[in-house]
């Protein structure tokens, strides 16, 4: 009998506000130690939380993204728990009325699909401070910055049935916050973390089995592993006649393991009550359509709108991974109306794209920028130098020499399409073959390539590739 996997994930986006959701300490990261905590995120009594405006608009942002219902009215709740990191006692949450119900994201599987996986909900919540275990012998050390920082928590529903769907998932996620550009999706840094629920049961029932959380994964790769070990861990405990215990776990990359940390909790032991230092938060219909007025054009949208173009679907996906690409891309178009959108996407999924690469370079740091690509692109389109000659050129242009224009006259790489030199040239190699050319003239067509490659290399790459082929065909004919 067959296992089906099952899995949710719960994602926290931290929000890009520059202070934090209810103080006005920084959140920038990578300060000393508690040099970025006021008294609010050190929970001194008497002192009280404000609303941070923006991160509310960032919320909303996202609910409107993702096709959800923003609430008209939500509510700040207190989950209690003791932890040295969380000195107030309690996190501030939202429970019952989250600002953000529903929604949905599509993700692309392997075979070409396309999947839509829900979201339950998204709430507002503040993250807690940061143990420092290694530092110090013995001791633990506590670092306050963190606390208060402003985080969406984006739950979906237990749509996934296997850990490349959940990755998949999750990257989806990733590129929607950073598109919209509610959450920089910085994971070494911990901007963008998620907990995955995995469970499993017999193929074909419908029930769910009991599930287990793995806290706290930072990077696609660790997800997916992390929820493959704990699939076959399940089954071999219910294989073996065990049970699941609903319990949260680690994963450890090192040993590529999950280990239990603690039973899990159950709602009722956090005590959740309305905070009544908050008042609830009401979101008007003007506020909802001011941030909708604000959304960028989506990257499904965008993608679909590539496509259009004559770009096929996965290069379309590819452009518009991240919003800076897409810009870049149409910053081409718009600069070389001459040249055909596949051949620009080419560029840019290609060349462009390993060279920044290479280089550590994200998109907008790009040492040639859109409109020096679109010349460059501009002279293939006419002819003044071919494809394989453009890269080249392109090299030349990331090193810095100059522009395509520039380059191509310097080297001297201007194509030659005078008939009558290449025709010397192509005399030239015949002469110099004589077996190739009986062998060719015997019916060994596949020589056709040696010809064009000698002229290509006694010419320097210049000829016009479509003019040496007629030619060649003509004169060996
Ligand atoms: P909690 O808040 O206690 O973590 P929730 O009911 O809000 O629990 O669910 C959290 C996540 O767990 C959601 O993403 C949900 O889809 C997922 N989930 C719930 N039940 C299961 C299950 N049996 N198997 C896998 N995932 C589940
Ligand atoms: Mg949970």
């Amino acid at each position: 009998m067959s296992w089906e996997p099952v899995i949710g994930l719960e994602i926290h986006a931290q929000l890009a506000t520059r202070s934090k959701i209810f103080s006005g300490a920084a959140t920038a990261y990578g300060a000393p130690p508690n040099t970025q905590a006021c008294l609010v995120d050190l929970g001194y009594p008497g002192v009280l939380p404000v609303l941070n405006a923006e991160a509310v608009r960032l919320a909303v942002r996202f609910g409107l993204a993702i096709g959800g219902t923003v609430a008209p009215r939500s509510i700040f709740a207190r989950k209690n728990y003791f932890y040295p990191d969380l000195p107030k006692g309690y996190q501030i949450s939202q429970y019952e009325l989250p600002v953000v119900k529903g929604g949905s994201v599509e993700i692309l599987l392997d075979d070409g699909s396309r999947k839509t996986v829900r979201l339950t909900r998204a709430h507002l919540e503040e993250d807690a401070g940061k143990s420092l275990h290694e530092s110090f012998q013995g001791l633990s050390g506590i670092d306050l910055n963190r606390a208060g920082t402003p985080l969406l928590e984006i739950v979906s529903e237990p749509d996934m049935r296997s850990a490349k769907e959940a990755a998949a998932y999750m990257r989806r996620v990733h590129q929607l916050v950073r598109w919209i550009g509610i959450c920089d999706g910085n994971m070494q840094e911990g901007s963008f973390r998620c907990d995955a629920n995995v469970s499993v049961r017999r193929a074909g029932t419908d029930k769910l089995g009991t599930r287990t959380e793995i806290k706290n994964l930072n990077s696609f790769r660790f997800l997916e592993r992390a929820i493959l070990h704990e699939i076959d861990r399940q089954i071999e405990v219910i294989e073996d006649g065990g049970r699941i215990v609903q319990e949260t776990r680690l994963y450890d990359p090192d040993r590529d393991e999950t280990r239990s940390m603690r039973s899990k909790e159950e709602a009722n032991d956090y005590r959740y009550f309305p905070d009544p230092d908050l008042l609830p938060l009401e979101i008007d219909a003007a506020t909802l359509d001011a941030v909708r007025a604000t959304l960028p054009e989506l990257p499904d949208r965008r993608a679909a709108r590539f496509v259009t173009l004559g770009i096929p679907a996965a290069d379309a996906a590819q452009l518009t991974l991240e919003r800076d690409t897409a810009d870049y891309f149409e910053a081409v178009l718009a600069a070389a109306p001459a040249v055909e959108p596949r051949v620009a996407a080419n560029w840019v999924n290609g060349d462009l794209a390993a060279a920044l690469n290479d280089a550590g370079l994200g998109i907008t740091a790009s040492r040639v920028g859109a409109a020096a690509l679109a010349a460059l692109l501009l002279r293939v389109a006419d002819n003044t130098i071919s494809g394989k000659i453009a890269k080249d050129v392109f090299a030349a242009m990331w090193a810095g020499e100059g522009g395509a224009d520039d380059i191509i006259a310097a080297r001297g790489l201007r194509q030659i399409t005078d008939s009558g030199a290449l025709e010397a040239a192509i005399d030239k190699v015949i002469a110099a073959s004589p077996n190739q050319l009986a062998e060719y003239r015997a019916g060994k067509d596949k020589l056709f390539g040696y010809f064009v490659g000698q002229v290509m290399k006694a010419t320097g790459g210049k000829a016009n590739p479509q003019q040496l082929n007629e030619l060649l065909r003509r004169k060996l004919g």
